[in-house]
């Protein structure tokens, strides 16, 4: 991915360093640091936890109720490094969303306000509670933000062997898909759903159409942006793909317990998510990422 031609956006701070309060990794502190002992045991957990943003739990009238919860001090904020390679990339990709986004949006009558992406290590304090990088990239409804710990990017490699660019891209682009749903309305209308009975979880739950949703709108991105900037290179939907069916909750599942239990689906299958993603890469239509009516 040519990912050099993005315009970089000014919409990425530096979220700090959350510390954890007791120090130096021992006790169950879930601050990413300290994972020598036993380390491969914990990652073994986080895997359930991976790549799944709290955003199901966060949106929906559970205030600060994120999956996993630190007690931390965050350190204050400091300019953002702009030199770091990794920060101009999701800067660079920050600034595609925006400009594609904004012009989808413009095409529906309607201003897309673009949200803040904070860059932050360890842990971090949001409007929807108290977050520990274990949980993964994640959208919080409740302050419009992006939250992005740059060290996830390493695991992605580590325990996906996905390195490639543009599936960093793709992890980036699905949580600005829910912010795209926050705007249009779809967080409101699933706490809605909810009060009148509509199950959350499971196979053909809530959160599941929620997420292929986003799938979906990362997949119209990605078709918006390409037709824009010409940057995709041979290999790149395949690396996103890859990412998308390496972390689909069935190989998730099956990876950390063996077996897989659709009751506890909160993101979709892998075909799933490689399918919605394909509907919204392939068409570059919103109109297309329907998840809440139909086979999923
Ligand atoms: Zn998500």
């Amino acid at each position: 991915m040519l990912w050099q031609k993005g315009r970089r956006s000014d919409n990425v701070v530096d979220g700090g360093t959350g510390s954890d309060s007791g120090g130096g990794g021992g006790g169950g502190g879930f601050g990413g640091r300290g994972l020598g002992l036993g380390g491969m045991v914990i990652l073994a957990i986080l895997g359930l936890v991976f790549f799944k943003d709290p955003t199901a739990l966060l949106g929906q009238g559970e205030p600060g109720a994120p999956s996993a919860q630190v007690q931390q001090q965050q350190q204050p904020s400091k300019p953002l490094d702009t030199s770091d390679p990794q920060v101009d990339f999701v800067r660079a990709i920050l600034g595609e969303t925006e400009d594609t986004w904004t012009a989808i949006f413009a095409e529906r009558g309607q201003t897309y306000e673009k949200p803040k992406l904070s860059l932050f290590r360890n842990g971090v304090r949001t409007a929807c509670g108290s977050a520990s990088s274990a949980v993964g990239p994640f959208y919080c409804p409740a302050d419009h933000k992006v939250y992005l710990d740059l060290g996830f990017f390493q695991q992605m490699q580590s325990q996906f062997h996905e390195s490639g660019d543009f599936a960093r891209a793709y992890v980036i682009a699905h949580e600005v898909g829910h912010h795209v749903q926050n705007l249009i309305g779809v967080f409101d209308k699933v706490g809605e759903a909810r009060k009148r009975g509509a199950s959350l979880e499971g196979a053909t739950g809530l959160s599941v159409r929620q997420e292929l949703q986003a799938d979906c709108f990362a997949g119209v991105w990605a078709n918006k942006s390409q037709q824009r900037k010409q940057w995709m290179q041979p290999g790149d939907v395949e690396s996103a793909i890859n990412a998308a069916t390496a972390i689909g909750d069935d190989s998730l599942q099956e990876q950390s317990r063996g077996r897989v239990v659709p009751d506890s689906f909160t993101h979709g299958t892998s075909a799933q998510r490689v399918k919605w993603f394909k509907a919204g890469l392939e068409s570059g239509d919103m109109g297309k990422c329907n998840t809440f009516a139909g086979n999923l």
